[in-house]
């Protein structure tokens, strides 16, 4: 089948010399600077014609893979009615992080940020027995999140897309085999995409539920981190290990009475306090009160050290669980909820019977980075003791096996959950069991983050020279480069339609004007893997064919060229 043939010289095409301004990670400078998306605001991007492509190529990857274990892809609304994010809880949890909206007559709406609510909704309505199921349903569709800092390009956006699926079953043997063919299919889909990846166990986080695990794609740029081991096959998000690891004792110390000021109560002074060490990622912190977990880690802040704390801490950032709930159910710890949710985590703590009149809480920094001590409910809060702190630092011990663990920053490419029966007892989703009775039905919810991909992939595969596909991915198999005037113009464009009815999927830089060394330059920096030079040679029928990724190059004739590309 005959595949396209781009000429740069009918393109939009704008590649920049210069790194924009406020680039801090190499997918982003690169994204930007070949030509694959452009900023339209913070967290917000318009995908260019090269981006589209990618992003494309991700998209059909996941898509045949999700085929492939009976998934049906649907389609639901972005633009939301806040009902059924009420009945779950979500639309006061998520905080800021949602966007809110409101319609002419005042009816309150939202844009999605994930649909299990509305997917629960949808299946309570369509299926009615146990033959129904199992049902998974997906879709790839564009989720929105007022993240407190979309940084990064696309690798973290307000508004991208995600592939998200969910599961439905009538028992927890039939979640887990659901569970398991997306697992199976995720690690198909990395695969494919060339992605180097590890599979994590993971906290449940927000979503509630009880088995998690989380894709992590190793990079520098990552914003998670996640402790691996050498020897034995455990690897776990940092958050996950420190439920597994003993708790270090924090030391005999007297009443943090000091830090009961509006003004001192800084996470680097509790941090001191505690005898955390310096070197500890932020994420690890697990904060006791009388033996009781009051606060476990800080996601979305990831290695950070302690002694900067102070500066990095939002409200929403510290989770507030007792050690009951957090030990027997860990669906209960959750992540990030949005900048303004450390008032609902104190709400709850403070709403716990076990919590006696006068225990305390003191907060980190707030949105606007001011210290600030709580006062719910007409009250103050003092802190009694913290006890114990738990850390995992490079070197701590494998839960499995003992050996020495590995930190490693990386980003959270795909999560899979099982959910359990939390959603469908909100909505009340039963089917006729096999014995004639109703049962209630049990959930999974499994994510890719599939703009995010593509600037993962980005970040594991570019070098100096610019960005460089894995084969799946790329926007073409060939980018053939006319390296002079009218007759390798002419030549060039003729092997890009020979090669394009040969199936190969081409880019011809065609362009008039433009010089050789700045189409060269071009091609490295758009990363297509086969680079094929129409320069001096052309009279002799000789041309150059280079591996963007080993830069190796051969001189050979037209013709030989083609052979090996097709
Ligand atoms: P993160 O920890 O990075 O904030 P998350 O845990 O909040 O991600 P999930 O709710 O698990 O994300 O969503 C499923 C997938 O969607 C994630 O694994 C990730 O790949 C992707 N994703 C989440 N938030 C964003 C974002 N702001 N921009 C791009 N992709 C995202
Ligand atoms: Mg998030
Ligand atoms: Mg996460
Ligand atoms: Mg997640």
């Amino acid at each position: 089948m005959a595949a396209r043939v781009q000429r740069l010289s009918r393109s939009m095409l704008k590649t920049l010399r210069d790194d924009p301004a406020d680039a801090e990670t190499l997918s982003h400078k690169l994204l930007v600077r070949a030509g694959y998306v452009r900023r339209t605001a913070a967290g917000i991007w318009t995908w260019l014609p090269l981006g589209k492509q990618v992003l494309d190529n991700v998209s059909r990857v996941v898509r045949e893979e999700m085929d492939a274990i009976g998934a049906q892809e649907v389609l639901l609304p972005a633009l939301l009615p806040k009902e059924p994010y009420e009945a779950s809880g979500r639309y006061e949890e998520y905080g800021q992080l949602l966007f809110r909206l409101q319609d002419r007559k005042g009816a309150e709406l939202a844009l999605g940020p994930t649909h299990e609510e509305i997917f629960t909704q949808v299946v309570k309505d369509q299926c009615t027995s146990y033959k129904d199921m199992p049902v998974i349903l997906y879709q790839v569709q564009t989720k929105y999140r007022d993240e407190a800092r979309p940084r990064s390009g696309v690798l973290r956006g307000r508004e991208f897309l995600m592939k998200d699926s969910y599961s439905f079953d009538v028992s927890d043997e039939e979640l887990a085999q659901s569970y398991a063919l997306h697992r199976a299919a995720y690690t198909r889909i990395f695969e494919r995409l060339g992605l180097d990846y590890r599979i994590v166990s993971a906290v449940s986080g927000a979503m509630g539920g009880s088995a998690s695990e989380e894709f992590l794609a190793p990079a520098a740029a990552g914003e998670d981190t996640f402790a691996d081991c050498p020897n034995c096959d455990y690897a776990a998000n940092t958050e996950a290990v420190t439920t597994e690891l003993t708790t270090v004792e924090g030391a005999d110390q007297p009443p943090l009475e000091e830090l009961d000021t509006p003004d001192t109560p800084t996470i680097d002074t509790l941090a001191a306090y505690l005898n955390v060490p310096a070197s500890a990622t932020l994420k690890n912190l697990l904060v006791k009160v009388d033996g009781e977990i009051v606060a476990v880690g800080v996601p979305g802040h990831r290695e950070v050290d302690l002694g900067k704390l102070g500066e990095h801490l939002a409200p929403a950032e510290v989770e507030l669980v007792t050690a009951e709930d957090f030990v027997d159910r860990p669906e209960l710890v959750r992540g990030y909820v949005g900048p303004q949710g450390l008032a609902e985590h104190e709400i709850r703590y403070l709403a716990d019977p076990r919590v006696a009149p006068g225990t305390s809480w003191v907060t980190g920094a707030n949105k606007e980075g001011k210290h600030a001590r709580n006062v719910v409910c007409g009250r103050d809060f003092t802190v009694d003791q913290y006890l114990d702190v738990v850390v995992v630092e490079p070197g701590d011990p494998c839960p499995k096996c003992g050996t020495g663990l590995r930190l490693d920053r990386a980003i959270e490419i795909g999560h899979i959950f099982q959910l359990g029966r939390k959603y469908a007892d909100t909505f009340g989703l039963d089917v006729l069991g096999r014995d004639g009775k109703p049962v209630r039905v049990t959930m999974g919810s499994y994510g890719i983050g599939v703009s995010r991909a593509v600037a993962a992939l980005a970040e594991q595969t570019a070098d100096e020279q610019g960005l460089c596909w894995p084969e799946e991915i790329a926007p073409a198999d060939v980018h053939v480069v006319a390296a002079g005037k009218a007759a390798q113009i002419e030549l060039a464009v003729e092997v890009g339609d020979k090669l394009g009815a040969a199936g190969v999927r081409v880019l011809v830089d065609d362009r008039q004007g433009v010089s050789p060394g700045v189409k060269f330059t071009d091609a490295e920096l758009i990363g297509v893997p086969q680079i094929l030079i129409v320069g001096r040679g052309a009279p002799k029928g000789l041309v150059e064919l280079k591996d963007r990724r080993s830069g190796e190059r051969v001189e050979l004739p037209v013709e030989e060229a083609i052979q090996r590309l097709t």
